[in-house]
């Protein structure tokens, strides 16, 4: 059979992977730990019998925006919802991104950014975060003046460290910016405070959040971005028709009726999360400080590798940081139950005392 060659630039571009290995506690993919509550499920089942299913969804979501525009005090239109908030970044880099133009992350951060845009065709440009992983603002405003990017992202609490940008950063970002700034709060609610405070009309500002972490609805794949007005329009010549299901419509506005509950698992992970950082500090590891629902960790004097390893043969799996460029020997656990976060903490303890994994 004769093989077609992708696209040139594609050549040198792996996919991402995140490898799904089986465990009893899997603590690897900052889903939520609790499931949505039954009264939803009970909702949307209704809901689901009454659907046309002959007929094409609501094109617009307009019942879905309106809901999450209520939620953050916006119209609808400014508001716009995709398919898991990758999808929602993708449309941004499409319509923004793209050839010829410059794409600017600051390391080491979520790895999709620079990868969504580099598929989009636009050439991307890293910055580099201090070794505590914070930004260093002067650093990054030459990197502006010289890349001129089209669209620089901030991920805040930022994927894999789980530090929060400070509020002045962000402002003082926008300052800078030629173009865009993507602020992706896809762990949004954990932290103490949000850029969609900052959200204008008039400002190159956009923040997206997803239902998959505190919504417990990484199943439904949706999220979604709220900004100005005209940029949501702009996105229109983007998306494809018709890109929202009807399923994910309704469970997504449905969702949105039980904020409390959603605040409550919040807190709760919020409370294991410090739990579980007070007793990594007794522990020979180094931490850093998480606004997220994930702590990164590295093992002192061990591999990274081996005590990933030697958790997971204590059927307990968290996400290997330790081969990624700057994050040597780190390893990235999401909080889960607290019986999880016990079991995590136990295997952790135990693979610490034990002689194997130990670097020369
Ligand atoms: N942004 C960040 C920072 C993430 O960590 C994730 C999930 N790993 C996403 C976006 C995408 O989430 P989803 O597509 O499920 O909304």
């Amino acid at each position: 059979m004769t093989r077609v060659p992708v696209r040139d630039d594609l050549q040198a571009l792996e996919g991402y992977h995140s490898p799904q290995v089986s465990a009893a506690v899997r603590l690897n993919t900052n889903e939520s730990p609790e499931p949505p509550p039954a009264a939803w499920r009970d909702a949307l089942a209704a809901e689901l019998a009454r659907v046309e299913w002959h007929r094409y969804p609501d094109r617009s979501a307009r019942d879905l925006r309106e809901a999450i525009g209520a939620l953050h005090g916006v119209p609808a239109d400014q508001v716009f919802a995709a398919n898991g908030s990758n999808e929602v970044l993708q449309t941004l880099l499409l319509t923004f991104a793209g050839p010829r133009r410059a794409v600017a992350t600051f390391e080491p951060t979520y790895q999709l950014h620079g990868h969504i845009a580099r598929l989009s065709g636009a050439t991307v440009v890293e910055g580099e975060r201090q070794g505590d992983f914070t930004l260093d603002l002067a650093a990054a405003t030459r990197l502006l003046a010289e890349a001129r990017p089209a669209v620089t992202f901030l991920c805040s609490p930022n994927n894999p460290t789980g530090l929060v940008e400070p509020e002045a950063t962000v402002r003082a970002l926008l300052d800078e910016v030629p173009g865009l700034l993507v602020v992706d709060e896809a762990y949004g609610q954990f932290a103490p405070w949000s850029a969609l405070s900052l959200v204008e009309e008039d400002r190159p500002l956009v923040v997206t959040r997803t239902f998959s972490k505190t919504w417990s609805m990484a199943a439904a794949r949706l999220g979604y971005l709220v900004g100005p007005a005209w940029l949501v329009t702009e996105l229109e010549r983007v998306t494809l028709p018709y890109h929202l299901d009807a399923t994910k419509q309704i469970a997504g506005r449905l969702a949105l009726g039980f904020v409390a509950e959603m605040e409550t698992r919040v807190k709760q992970v919020v409370a294991e999360r410090e739990r579980i950082t007070r007793t990594l500090q007794e522990l020979p590891v180094d931490t850093w400080p998480s606004g997220a629902n994930f702590i990164l960790f590295r093992p002192r004097d061990r591999d990274g590798r081996a005590v990933w390893q030697g958790l997971l043969d204590r059927s307990v799996l968290v996400r290997d940081c330790s081969g990624w460029p700057r994050l040597s020997g780190c390893l990235r656990v999401t909080v889960g139950t607290p019986a999880e976060n016990d079991a995590f903490l136990a295997a952790l303890g135990d693979v610490l005392a034990g002689e194997g994994g130990r670097s020369a």
